[in-house]
């Protein structure tokens, strides 16, 4: 099966605006922000979505939430707030079928989501 695009930029074939990376995980600058702040964070393995994530998995889904905690201190949205987003399948939106956390901030805002 061919890699995704987020796949490639795991394994440095496609460049990216990285702000974290650990063992398992991998967070980056979207190249078509919705704010002023938006970072995907992404596990290194590969799932298509949230829904194909086995449960065993659930200290990885931990680490997730963790690492956007983590780079939303680190671009200085902490105190300001952020939005966490994940598109889950077609209904949602879902464009590239690696799981990904969006992480936005920077601005007001609209709730609820669109
Ligand atoms: P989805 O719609 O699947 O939840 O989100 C996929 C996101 O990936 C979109 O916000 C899109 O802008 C972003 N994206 C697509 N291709 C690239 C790329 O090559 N590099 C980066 N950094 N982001 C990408």
């Amino acid at each position: 099966m061919s890699k995704t695009i987020f796949e490639k930029i795991i394994d440095r074939e496609i460049s990216a605006d990285i702000i974290l990376e650990t063992e398992n995980l991998l967070a980056f600058r979207d190249t078509h922000p919705e704010a002023p702040v938006h970072i995907l964070v992404i596990p290194k393995k590969h799932f298509p979505r949230l829904a194909a994530v086995p449960t065993e998995e659930s200290e990885l889904l931990g680490q997730l939430l963790l690492a956007a905690q983590a780079c939303a201190k680190k671009v200085g949205i902490e105190s300001t707030g952020y939005r966490l987003v994940i598109n889950n399948g077609a209904d949602a939106g879902e464009t590239v079928p690696h799981l990904h956390v969006h992480l936005l901030g920077g601005r007001k805002l609209e709730c609820p989501p669109g």
